[in-house]
């Protein structure tokens, strides 16, 4: 009897690895597509242009300080006389005074109009590690390589890519057949207000875009241990973004006589609970075609293996990409205490604590049911949780890899990136182009930028490469604009 047991156990074995070795075989590796021959050149002006934009320091510096009108409009001034042709030909409007949209009208207004857009506020530079940048922050210093300052990567690469592009094709006389938008805001560092108004002037026009292009995902050579190709990861989807408040009111009182448990101890718990207890995995449909995309292409055969393979692995790959913050980030929701409040004095035990978590909420949940979450997961009444966030909001829908917006985008990625493997990603930052989803099922976020680096740190830099390859990039999005994907 037990003979025959191992007997069938040994070859339901068998079959398995038989079928697991299948699918790993079987999965064939994400298909490389040639380029196009040589890229069109570099306009001599492009390089000097970004570097003229950074040394205009358009900071944000947060929600309530008063705009910094000055160098808004000094950003302006050097829109108007750098882009003759695109101020001529192009039809400009200001929202809100400073944000632009530039509107160059197709031939067939029965076509879907695409938006190309972009912010040209910057983040402040931190006093404290001045003296560790390479070159000033808005210096704009270009050395045979780069373009250096605040702004350079994020997000006057795109503006100005886009504006580099659209002057160029002018140049050729390129007439587009679909109306293409040129849209950039003033203040996405901070609220955002700039591209919310553009939003609402766009709808009073009766604009319903098949594509919105913005900053967000980009190529990475350098993430990618586990496939020997660049890897270009599009935004199709944004987390959702709240702040809680946790409080807690109990009687303090000397430190020299302490109750047995005190305010602080109550939030000191709870936030030790909410820590130790992350939410769920949860693969959604982005994650899961990165998954696949990246691991049928992987030159580790466990990682090919498993991604073949995930109705037996998941837990495997999940382990993978969770060991990492940002890959943990695309597999959960998170919550993360930013600030504690409470005490005064040293000999004075607190009759009041408060903390505020933040959360990145993930596709499938909710603000509502984060909030829920961390009810159950402190079980403790005696904690006040509210919401106190006032942006942000709950996750935004994801457009899929089918559809034309998306298509769009993978085809000028595969036409100007050599062995690339385009795929979909999931956006753990919040940018300007989630008000653009009430016109659009086909908003994106990618610029074919290179690990870019210096991102809201030191030393932003962007690679003259980089720029060129943008500019292409987006001359093929607009040449390509007539197709139907
Ligand atoms: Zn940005």
């Amino acid at each position: 009897m037990v003979k025959k047991l191992l007997k069938w156990l040994g070859l339901a074995l068998l079959a398995l690895i038989a079928v697991v070795l299948f699918n790993t075989f079987t999965t064939k590796p994400w298909p490389v597509v040639a380029t196009v021959g040589n890229p069109a050149p570099l306009p001599d002006s492009a390089v000097k242009h970004l570097s003229m934009a950074v040394q205009i320091p358009t900071v944000s510096l947060n929600d309530t300080a008063a705009l910094d009108t000055v160098d808004l409009k000094k950003f302006g001034d050097f829109v108007q006389s750098s882009y003759p042709l695109i101020n001529t030909h192009l039809n400009k409007t200001l929202v809100n005074k400073y944000a632009f949209v530039f509107k160059w009208a197709g031939q067939d207004t029965a076509l879907q109009p695409i938006i190309l857009m972009g912010h040209y506020d910057v983040v402040p530079v931190e006093a404290a590690v001045l003296d560790k940048w390479t070159a000033p922050p808005f210096s704009g210093l270009i050395t045979d390589s780069c373009v250096w300052g605040r702004g350079s990567v994020d997000d006057k690469a795109s503006v100005i890519a886009v504006l580099e592009a659209t002057e160029a094709l002018l140049r050729k006389g390129f007439v587009p057949k679909r109306t293409i938008y040129l849209c950039f805001g003033y203040d996405e560092e901070t609220n955002g207000n700039g591209a919310k108004a553009v939003v609402a002037y766009l709808q009073q026009q009766h604009v319903r875009a098949q594509l919105v292009l913005d900053e967000g995902g980009e190529v990475t050579e350098e993430q990618t241990s586990i496939v020997n190709r660049p890897i270009a990861v599009i935004g199709v989807a944004e987390k959702g973004y709240a702040s809680y408040q946790l409080s807690v009111e109990k009687e303090g009182g000397h430190s020299s006589k302490p109750a047995k448990e005190t305010a602080i101890d109550i939030l000191v718990t709870a936030l030790h609970k909410l820590r130790s207890n992350t939410p769920p995995v949860k693969l959604t449909a982005p994650v899961s075609e990165f998954i696949h995309r990246v691991g049928s292409s992987s030159n580790s055969f466990g990682f090919k293996m498993a991604s073949a393979n995930m109705w037996l692995f998941s837990g495997m790959v999940e382990g993978a990409l969770g060991a990492k913050p940002e890959g943990s980030a695309m597999l959960h929701t998170t919550i993360v205490p930013t600030i504690i409040q409470t005490g005064v004095k040293d000999n004075v035990i607190p009759s009041t604590a408060t903390a505020i978590v933040n959360s990145r909420i993930l596709t499938g949940e909710t603000v509502a049911s984060v909030q829920e979450y961390i009810k159950n997961t402190i079980q403790d009444d005696r904690i006040k949780i509210k919401r106190v966030s006032r942006f942000g909001g709950d996750p935004s829908a994801a457009t899929g890899v089918e559809s034309p917006a998306f298509k769009r985008i993978e085809s000028a990625i595969l036409k100007n990136i050599p062995d690339v493997i385009p795929t979909p990603y999931l956006m753990i930052g919040a940018t300007d182009s989630r008000a653009y989803r009430s016109i659009s099922d086909g908003v994106l976020n990618f610029l074919p930028m290179t690990d870019g680096k210096g991102y809201h740190g030191i030393n932003e830099r962007l690679p003259i490469r980089d720029l060129q390859r943008s500019i292409n990039f987006m001359m093929t999005v607009m040449e390509e604009s007539v197709k139907e994907f």
